[in-house]
């Protein structure tokens, strides 16, 4: 089961994945929202999951692993500027607030699966926006958390430090593949609205 918390600033959107388990993809930068939704819902956390470095997406992860205790999940390439607190990859500097350095407690590699319980959270490896950006697939349901690889419409920036279109293009035509297998049903990005597989469709004629 899904809770989405969209966001209509420069916050990204955040996704409370549950089952057994508690994940939250993506707190984004205000702790507050975060944890106040987990209290108010009487959920328990058991991991956060970053889908990249950016300070958009990570800004909150101290505060909230500091009060819920739970996990950090990033895929190993980006939990490096996470652990060292590196501003010129995680941006926090065009966010004009600092980034507290955090200890990342499962290093994600393509192929891993996030464990919920009934819910199984697949990791792809899909690099462009950052080298260490993921996508986080429910087989089950079809559901792709595209964090800022894909959105309903267009794709993620590759001008950013460790971007980069070539990788990006290999990315979308991962996805697309999958897409195009109809395994994907729902795609829930980092910021604006959700979509079906044709954002993936829409993101793959960009590089036609
Ligand atoms: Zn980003
Ligand atoms: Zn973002």
């Amino acid at each position: 089961m899904i809770h989405p918390l969209y966001s209509d600033s420069l916050d990204c959107n955040a996704f409370v994945v549950f089952d057994d388990k508690t994940c939250v993809i993506d707190p984004g930068i205000n702790a507050l929202r975060i944890i106040s939704f987990l209290r108010d819902e009487g959920f328990k956390l058991d991991y956060v999951v970053n889908t990249h470095c950016h300070f958009d997406h990570t800004g909150a992860d101290k505060a909230v692993l500091d009060e819920t205790g739970a996990k950090l999940a990033a895929h190993e390439i980006d939990a490096l500027p996470l652990e060292y607190a590196d501003s010129s990859l995680i941006l926090s500097d065009l966010f004009g607030k600092p980034f507290e350095r955090v200890y990342v407690d499962v290093k994600l590699e393509d192929g891993f699966i996030i464990d919920l319980g009934g819910t199984k959270l697949q990791v792809l490896h899909t690099p462009g926006h950052t080298q260490g950006s993921i996508c986080l697939f429910d087989e089950e349901t079809g559901d792709l958390f595209s964090g800022d690889t894909v959105f309903a419409e267009g794709v993620g920036r590759t001008d950013f430090p460790g971007g980069s279109l070539d990788a990006l293009s290999e990315s979308i035509e991962k996805l697309s593949q999958l897409a195009s297998e109809g395994d994907i049903k729902s795609v829930y990005p980092g910021h604006g609205p959700a979509s079906d597989a044709g954002a993936i469709a829409r993101a793959k004629k960009l590089f036609a």
